[in-house]
């Protein structure tokens, strides 16, 4: 394993399912918990990549075929989870695309595609697993959203309509099912290095830290959430984003 990843025991005894595992961030967050005693179920429609994954993981891990925007293949990745480890009690609603246009040129055919993966895939992912994270509890369900879902940015108007989705989908389900011992938080990075932002401006002057951010830095915030020292962490939005959301940083207007 990787000395990205800080090997220890935090995640014993929990089983994790990320959707859109194979790569990027779903690929830094499963070697993080797997580092630290965690079963992880990798979930994606790219497959080869996932397989290949788990290959190269090993025993701690599986990997099964999942489109989020899919309903029967959300149960069949709940009941193979319960199926491979006994349990679920991480659920990661990872799986996300983004696209780069401004109203007027966003077609309504990308908005139905955008809203179909970022948004009802989250809902798809809880309402699939909450009976399995019931039975596992203590559980916790981690929503990706991101900056872009707690502010507003020119370009983005779909991605940044779902990702506020997001934010709002998280507190609704976080007051419902605290009572069963599952605990449901969103995440909010900012640029982070992965293949979804290889083409966004590297220009990071308006930033605090002045850089983009690197998957392990998210997944140490991911390993926290899932893990029982969140346990009185609920409904609420986790930043990590090197400051960009905090406001304007001095060389903003610089160069
Ligand atoms: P990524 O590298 O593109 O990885 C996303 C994974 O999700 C890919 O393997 C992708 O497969 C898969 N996926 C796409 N559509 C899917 C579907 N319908 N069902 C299942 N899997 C699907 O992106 P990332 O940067 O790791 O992003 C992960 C999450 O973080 C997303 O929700 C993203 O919005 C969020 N986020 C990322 C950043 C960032 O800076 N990277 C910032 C804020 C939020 P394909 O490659 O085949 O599409």
């Amino acid at each position: 394993m990787s000395s990205l990843y800080p090997i220890g025991n935090r995640l014993n005894g929990k089983v994790a399912l990320i959707s859109g595992g194979s790569r990027g961030l779903g690929e830094s967050h499963a070697r993080a918990m797997i580092a630290q005693g965690a079963k992880v179920v990798i979930a994606d429609i790219l497959d080869d990549v996932g397989q290949a994954l788990v290959a190269e993981l090993g025993d701690a891990t599986r990997y099964i075929h999942l489109d989020v925007t899919k309903r029967d293949e959300w149960a069949r990745a709940v009941a193979f989870t319960l199926k491979e480890f006994g349990g679920l009690n991480v659920l990661i609603n990872n799986a996300g695309i983004a696209h780069f246009s401004a109203i007027g040129e966003y077609k309504p055919e990308q908005w139905d595609t955008m809203i179909a993966i970022n948004l009802t895939g989250v809902f798809n992912g809880v309402d699939a697993s909450l009976e399995a994270l019931k039975k596992s509890a203590p559980s916790s369900i981690i929503n990706v959203s991101s900056i872009a879902g707690l502010r507003g940015y020119s370009g983005l108007v779909g991605y940044n309509a779902a990702k506020f989705g997001v934010t709002g989908l998280t507190k609704s389900v976080a007051l419902d099912v605290a009572q069963f011992g599952v605990r449901c938080n969103s995440i909010h990075p900012g640029v982070i290095d992965t293949p979804m932002t290889s083409n966004v401006a590297t220009r990071r002057k308006h930033v605090a830290m002045e850089r983009t951010g690197r998957p392990e830095e998210l997944s140490s915030l991911v390993v926290y959430l899932a893990s029982d020292e969140a346990s009185f962490c609920t409904g609420s939005e986790f930043i990590c984003d090197g400051g960009e959301s905090a406001g304007l940083a001095p060389n903003a207007f610089i160069g």
